[in-house]
């Protein structure tokens, strides 16, 4: 579960001091999704590099509720946050992100070897995950021979793989095509209800958005007058 409360986010900007996050109140029970929409510059990465905790919020609370513990992210260190992220929260990226330099099932399984949990039952879940989306026998290729459809389903496997209970994804499918953009979208919100994972996504696509329980849309807030 995810609760965010009052969170207020800005940058500096020169002498300036851009808000762009105001008072942001927003609750994802387990296995409920939301879009995130709004125009660019609105601060949908924003506020979900803040539920990832790689950005700190200005004020407010962040509180994530995964394996039956509660976090407060805006209580945590820098070192704390990155703990939690590693074990509770899987992110997905606009441009995938795979490691260039590992395979297919070593990007798939990369978040259990950062938490020191690789084992026997989670190779076998990454591949039998690698063989539902039809790319087993891709598994010891390297990413740049897959297409970007392909690459995002790994991306998608590689964040489920140790089913978080927390799944954020940013304009997952802004650089696909409207079938891969389906089958991705598809793909991301039926492992997250079946994982019970709360998910959270930032969309410009109105097919995307109408796959969410909920939509949370964001406004741009007016520049200070100068
Ligand atoms: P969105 O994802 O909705 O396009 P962002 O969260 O990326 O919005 O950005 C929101 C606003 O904050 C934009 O005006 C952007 O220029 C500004 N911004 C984002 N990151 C920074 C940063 N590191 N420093 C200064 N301004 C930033
Ligand atoms: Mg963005």
């Amino acid at each position: 579960m995810i609760s965010v409360r009052g969170v207020r986010k800005g940058y500096a900007d020169g002498a300036q001091h851009i808000l762009v996050l105001d008072g942001i109140d927003l609750e994802v029970p387990g296995g409920a999704s939301v879009a995130l929409t709004g125009p660019s510059g609105s601060g949908k990465s924003t506020l979900l590099n803040i539920l990832a905790g790689t950005l700190a919020a200005d004020a407010g609370e962040v509180l994530l509720s995964a394996a039956g513990e509660p976090f407060a992210l805006h209580a945590l260190g820098e070192a704390q946050r990155t703990r939690v992220r590693r074990s509770h929260i899987g992110y997905v990226h606009q441009f995938f992100n795979l490691v260039p330099t590992l395979t297919v099932l070593e990007n798939v399984l990369m978040p259990a070897y950062l938490n020191g949990v690789l084992d026997g039952a989670c190779r076998e879940r990454a591949a039998r995950l690698l063989a539902e989306i039809g790319l087993d026998a891709r598994s010891h290729a390297f990413p740049d021979t897959l297409s970007g459809g392909e690459q995002q389903r790994v991306a998608v496997l590689r964040a489920l793989l140790l089913r978080p209970a927390v799944v954020l994804a940013d304009e997952p499918t802004g650089n696909l095509d409207a079938q891969n953009s389906a089958q991705v979208a598809a793909m991301l919100f039926a492992a997250a209800r079946e994982t019970g994972a709360s998910l959270v996504v930032a969309t410009h696509s109105g097919e995307v958005a109408a796959m969410a329980d909920h939509e949370f849309r964001l406004n741009k807030l007016a520049a200070p007058a100068s």
